[in-house]
């Protein structure tokens, strides 16, 4: 079960941490879902007459009720139930100005803020003088203008003071090296003190502001690992990390036996003789280096937990996040991050995105689509780190972006069409980065509603016209769910070992289960993005590329999916790696090799002749290209559907398909060129019974959203010349109020959302 209900937790009930799939059967109907939701009002010391005042939340056929934090705004009066927002940054900019931007931000059809996440040198100028006069005054500004207010704890970026006074607390990088105070996101998060006075300042806000009127609900720290050097390597993590494995191991001897320390004398007879993965001459013992990269996304996670506990003592009306952005660039488990905060907030750049892999690769242009598929799959992955509750996208770009470089303009609709992905993958609100742009600091390139000189920027009209396209297609749109036949795993351990040994210079995992994803979802199929202990019985067909490290209780899980009929399609370097980093000791595919009716007889890295692959009638089309490797595959009762044609392994199996139980379970042995791999994947999927709801052409991108009976079709064009899509019935469009029938023309990085 995903980790939907926290029973000790009077705001975690409502109507997002209900998916149906997954929830719905603790609950035997919606009556006694609400008496146990006022139950937990009434731990959350509201009245019944604010409940009842709150009831406006009642919405819907489908009973879609508000969460607890929308309905107390609501009750008192000020804010409202929406998240269409904007950041803000009171302590950046002249107080005078306060007003006019609050009366500016309101216009612009603003909800919300948020505000004061890198403030901290404002309210704690000195250890334990804190000054919350000024953020008193912008708060009570904002809220006369009926805008409610997310709080930042600002432990991303402490004040000169405290790295003066603490040096230890600065980070030590993967080199060894300490970093210097200057920039942000350069302290180690095991560091007690450090956490003591994060903790310390975030608890003085919390005590201000818990009955402020207007504030809502908070965020923790900004960006957890997302800098230069993302990960601590110093004394204190050393210590933390000893302590962990002591907590995970038990014992020393168990440790040696998990990692194999008898290689290259490395046998410990102490944990506190462990050390951590910094330079030495030669690589780190791989089941060691997983763990440390385990350890560092527990100690960040750890790290918030301390915040978020003393928030829900403190601030039990209000909601509780943290923002970031989802694979390829973090080195932290989100799916941990967010275990006990209320919902899943991320920062979403397509167009930053952009700039930084045209960077990457130096020359030449990115394949059509490649950023509209990286930024669906973020979406899909937020979604699901929470069991299909909706998120909010807490920083949406508004302009170009950067810090030395700028990222391409966002063209005429394009803003529009971002927002408009995350809504239709399952966003539940959106606030634009930023409002005004900084004329001084590392992000003046980072452009906000209002340009530097406080002018409307190019997509001002565009955000003010979404903003209230949002509100009138209302709350339950917003808060219905994203149904899924298809599920793509993403799994950090599969990543983080093979980051450590890829195997092959050019293989990585983020790339490969990108790819998938774009294989699959150019079949406009909605899909989950699910970590690999999820329920896998939802889904007809499940895709699990490069699943390198297979446990047994994983390999369970796929047996069962597959024994009971669901189609299970994986690829090469199948099982290779025990959970702590131990080649298993068995024929390749290990623990699934029953399953897939195939042992892998040879695996070839390949880096100059390129393998050719020919598909047998089941993939009918022109012959394939391997490129980075080869997983030669001897049947073993498994139907072989693509062959390899050249080299020493010409006509040995590249791919098969195997009968088991009532399912099938697909090996893509070879890793296929893009057209094969979407023809193969696709045709799967097809015959797995999932068909997309509305066939449209290339560049166009179709899902869906449902509450009860209500369904609404997103139709978003992520190419700059106009699309036209054949309708298999009669449609309204929800924002221009036409009927269509036929045919429906889609602009330029146009939208419709029909029903
Ligand atoms: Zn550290």
């Amino acid at each position: 079960m995903p980790p939907c209900q926290d029973e000790t937790n009077p705001l975690s009930l409502t109507p997002w941490s209900l998916p149906p799939r997954m929830c719905a059967p603790r609950f035997d109907s919606a009556e006694k879902l609400i008496v146990l939701f006022e139950r937990r009002l009434a731990l959350a010391a509201l009245s019944r007459r604010e409940f009842i005042e709150g009831s406006v939340a009642v919405i819907g056929a489908g009973g879609l009720r508000l969460p607890v934090w929308a309905q107390t705004t609501a009750a008192a009066g000020g804010a409202n139930q929406l998240l269409l927002g904007v950041d803000f940054y009171p302590d950046q900019t002249p107080e005078a100005l306060w007003e006019e931007d609050s009366r500016m931000m309101a216009e612009t059809g603003f909800t919300n803020v948020r505000i004061a996440e890198f403030a901290w040198a404002l309210m704690e100028p000195n250890e334990g003088k804190f000054d919350f006069a000024w953020l008193r005054r912008a708060v009570q500004t904002l809220h006369k203008h009926n805008l409610a207010v997310i709080l930042g704890t600002p432990s991303a970026a402490p004040p000169p003071w405290l790295s003066l006074k603490y040096p230890e607390i600065i980070e030590v990088n993967a080199q060894g090296q300490r970093l210097h105070a200057g920039g942000r996101r350069f302290t180690c998060p095991t560091n007690k003190v450090y956490r003591r006075l994060s903790l310390t300042i975030a608890a003085e806000m919390a005590r201000t502001f818990a009955e402020t009127p207007g504030v809502i609900g908070w965020q923790i720290d900004n960006e957890f690992t997302l800098s230069s050097s993302p990960r601590c390597y110093c004394n204190f993590c050393q210590t933390g990390f000893q302590e962990w494995l002591r907590s995970r191991y038990g014992s020393v001897d168990k440790l040696n036996q998990t990692w194999g320390t008898v290689f290259w004398s490395q046998t410990y007879t102490d944990f506190s003789q462990v050390p951590v993965p910094l330079p030495s001459g030669g690589d780190p013992n791989p089941g060691l280096a997983l763990d440390y990269d385990r350890y560092q996304s527990y100690a960040n996670a750890s790290f918030l937990e301390e915040q978020l506990v003393m928030l829900r003592q403190k601030c039990p009306r209000h909601f509780v996040t943290t923002n970031n952005v989802g694979p390829p660039v973090d080195y932290i488990d989100l799916r941990e991050l967010y275990k006990n905060l209320d919902f899943v907030a991320f920062d979403n750049y397509p167009g930053f995105f952009e700039m930084l892999l045209h960077e990457q690769m130096k020359s030449g242009s990115l394949p059509a689509g490649t950023i509209s598929t990286a930024t669906a799959m973020g979406h899909d992955f937020a979604r699901c780190v929470k069991g299909g509750k909706p998120f909010m996208i807490m920083e949406e770009q508004s302009g170009k972006a950067g810090q030395k470089t700028f990222s391409p303009q966002p063209e005429k609709g394009q803003v529009r069409l971002w927002t408009y992905q995350a809504i239709a993958h399952g966003a539940m609100g959106v606030n634009y980065f930023r409002w005004d742009t900084a004329t001084f600091g590392a992000e003046e390139y980072w452009h906000g509603v209002l340009n530097h000189d406080r002018s409307k920027s190019p997509a001002y009209d565009e955000i003010k016209q979404t903003v209230k396209e949002l509100k009138a297609l209302g709350l339950e749109l917003l808060y219905s769910r994203y149904p899924a036949d298809v599920a793509l795993v993403f799994d950090y351990d599969c990543g983080w070992a093979l980051q450590i040994q890829p195997g092959h210079s050019g293989l990585s995992y983020v790339p490969q289960v990108t790819a998938w994803y774009g294989a699959i979802t150019a079949s406009h199929a909605g899909i989950d993005v699910i970590a690999p202990g999820a329920d896998l019985s939802p889904y007809k067909i499940v895709f699990a590329p490069l699943a390198y490290v297979l446990t047994e209780a994983q390999a369970t899980r796929i047996r069962n999916f597959v024994q009971d009929g669901g189609t299970f399609v994986t690829s090469f370097r199948l099982g290779v790696k025990t959970g702590s980093s131990q080649i298993v000791r068995t024929p390749l595919p290990g623990l699934l090799r029953d399953v897939m009716g195939v042992t892998v007889e040879d695996y070839v890295p390949i880096y100059s002749t390129r393998q050719g692959v020919k598909f047998s009638a089941a993939f009918v089309g022109a012959d394939g290209e391997c490129g980075l490797w080869a997983d030669i595959l001897q049947p073993a009762g498994a139907e072989v559907v693509a062959s390899y044609t050249a080299g020493e392994h010409a006509g040995k199996a590249a791919v098969t398909i195997n009968s088991f139980g009532k399912g099938k379970a697909v090996y893509v042995g070879a890793d296929l060129d893009a057209a094969s791999l979407a023809r193969v994947l696709r045709t799967l999927r097809a015959s797995a019974g999932v068909q997309p709801a509305i066939e449209v052409p290339a560049g166009v991108e179709m899902t869906a959203r449902r509450a009860g009976n209500s369904e609404w079709i997103f139709l978003l064009n992520n190419t700059s010349v106009a699309q036209t899509v054949t309708l298999p019935k009669a449609f309204t469009d929800l924002l221009t109020k036409e009927s269509h029938s036929g045919t429906v023309e889609l602009s330029g990085y146009g939208v419709r959302v029909l029903t």
